[in-house]
C-alpha cells in the first residue's frame, strides 16, 4: 500500500528522543503505578481544559464506566436509569452505560456534523433519563445551548465521550463552565489509546470534572474503592494509570496544538483538492477550533461506498470505516435496543475515513485527492 491508512510509528517519530529518556527516567525512578508522572499529567489536563480536578486511569472505556460507577455510588443515579447517547457511536460509549446497569437510548445523528441530533434529545426523556453522554465525534464538538438547556431543564448530567477530540474548542461561549472540550460538561473521559491524536504506547485514560464530589470518588472507585490504604468504601476496581504511559504522554500533550494543526490542514487540504460528484466532503465548521479531526469522513452514497474503497486500494490507498456497525445492530445488543436511527443507518453504509495521521504528508494528501477525483464510480 503506497498511502496507507496509518502508520502509527511516524506518530511517535517527532517525540522518540523525549519519549526514550522519559522511559529511562520512569525505570529508574521505581515508581511504575501512579506517582509524580501520573500527577504531572494530572495537572497538564486541569490546564489543559482548565478543569479542576483530572484523573489518570487505565482507558478510555474505563473513564466512562469509573464517571457512572461514581454517579451510581453519589446516588446521583441508579441501576435501570437511562442515559442518551448518540446512536453514531463507537461500541465503548454503550459498553459504558450497559456495564454500569444503566440503559443506553440512542439518539440519531445529524447527517452533517455526523454528531448527535440535539433537536432529538427531548422526546427520549422520560423519567428515568438522568444524563446525556455526548461523542465529540471524529473530534467535532458535540454541544451546544440546546443540550445545555435540556441538561438545564430536566436535571440531566452532561458527560463528554471526549476519547476523540482532546483540544477542539466550543465556539458557543459562556455555558457549562468552560469552552475546551473536557470542560464542557459535568465530567468528561478521555482516552490515550495509541491511534488517538494524543496517543500513549499502550491503555490510558483520564476523567476530569469539576465536581470534587466526583473527582474522589472516581479516584477511590479506580484504587480498589479505598481513599485511605486498606479501607474499602467502595467495591472498586483496579483502573489506575502506569508512570511510564504518564511521563510518554507528558511529553506528547505538550505538543497537542501542533498535533491538531497539522490535522486541521490536512483536512482543510483534502476539502479543497477533492472534486468528484460522488463524494460528500465533511463540513467544515465555520470556526475552525470546533474540530480537530481525528477523523476525515467522506460519504459516497447510491450504494458505491464498497466499490469506492476497492477501486481506492487498488490505487494503493488505505481506508477505514468509524464505524461499519453501529452498536444498536451489535449482536451483544440484539433485540434490547432502539433501533430507529435512519441517519445513523444511512452514515453507516456511505461513511470512509481517510488517511490524516502524522505518516500522512501533505503531498499524499494532494496525490490521494487526485486520485479520488479520477474515480469512475
Ligand atoms: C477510543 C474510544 C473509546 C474507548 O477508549 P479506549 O481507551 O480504547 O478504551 C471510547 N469512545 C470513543 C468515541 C472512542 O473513540
Amino acid at each position: 500500500m503506497k498511502y496507507p491508512f496509518l502508520k502509527l510509528e511516524e506518530s511517535n517519530r517527532p517525540y522518540m528522543k523525549g519519549m526514550e529518556e522519559a522511559a529511562c527516567r520512569v525505570i529508574r525512578s521505581g515508581w511504575y503505578v501512579g506517582g509524580p508522572e501520573v500527577a504531572s499529567f494530572e495537572e497538564s489536563l486541569c490546564s489543559l481544559t482548565g478543569c479542576k480536578y483530572a484523573i489518570g486511569v487505565s482507558n478510555g472505556l474505563d473513564a466512562l464506566r469509573l464517571i457512572l460507577r461514581a454517579y451510581i455510588e453519589l446516588g446521583e443515579m441508579h441501576p435501570g436509569d437511562e442515559i442518551l447517547v448518540p446512536a453514531n457511536t463507537y461500541i465503548a460509549t454503550f459498553l459504558a452505560i450497559s456495564d454500569t446497569g444503566l440503559i443506553p437510548v440512542g439518539v440519531d445523528a445529524d447527517p452533517v456534523t455526523m454528531n448527535i441530533d440535539t433537536s432529538l434529545l427531548e422526546e427520549h426523556i422520560t423519567e428515568r433519563t438522568r444524563g446525556i453522554m455526548t461523542v465529540h465525534l471524529y473530534g467535532r464538538v458535540a454541544w451546544d445551548e440546546r443540550m445545555a438547556e435540556v441538561a438545564r431543564k430536566y436535571g440531566l448530567k452532561v458527560i463528554e465521550d471526549n476519547a476523540q477530540a482532546i483540544g477542539a474548542c466550543s465556539a458557543v461561549k459562556g455555558l457549562g463552565g468552560g469552552t475546551v472540550t473536557g470542560n464542557l460538561g459535568d465530567a468528561a473521559a478521555f482516552s490515550f489509546y495509541p491511534t488517538k491524536n494524543i496517543g500513549a504506547l499502550g491503555d490510558a485514560g483520564a476523567v476530569t470534572t469539576n465536581d470534587p464530589r466526583l473527582a474522589e470518588t472516581v479516584r477511590a472507585i479506580a484504587n480498589y474503592g479505598a481513599k485511605e490504604r486498606y479501607h474499602n468504601i467502595f467495591k472498586g476496581l483496579n483502573c489506575r494509570l502506569d508512570a511510564l504511559q504518564a511521563a510518554l504522554l507528558n511529553i506528547k500533550l505538550e505538543f497537542l496544538e501542533e498535533e491538531n494543526e497539522l490535522r486541521r490542514r490536512k483536512a482543510r487540504l483534502y476539502s479543497e483538492n477533492i472534486h468528484h460528484p460522488g463524494v460528500i466532503l465533511p463540513e467544515l465548521p465555520a470556526d475552525e477550533r470546533e474540530h480537530v479531526w481525528h477523523q476525515y469522513v467522506v460519504r459516497i452514497p447510491g450504494g458505491k461506498r464498497n466499490r469506492f474503497r476497492e477501486l481506492l486500494a487498488e490505487a494503493g490507498v488505505g481506508t477505514d470505516i468509524h464505524y461499519a456497525v453501529p452498536p444498536h445492530r451489535q449482536p451483544c445488543y440484539s433485540g434490547t435496543l432502539t433501533t430507529f436511527h435512519p441517519n445513523t443507518n444511512r452514515l453507516a453504509d456511505e461513511i470512509v475515513s481517510l488517511p490524516i495521521g502524522r505518516g500522512t504528508t501533505d503531498e499524499d494528501i494532494v496525490a490521494i485527492s487526485e486520485i479520488i477525483n479520477s474515480l469512475t464510480l
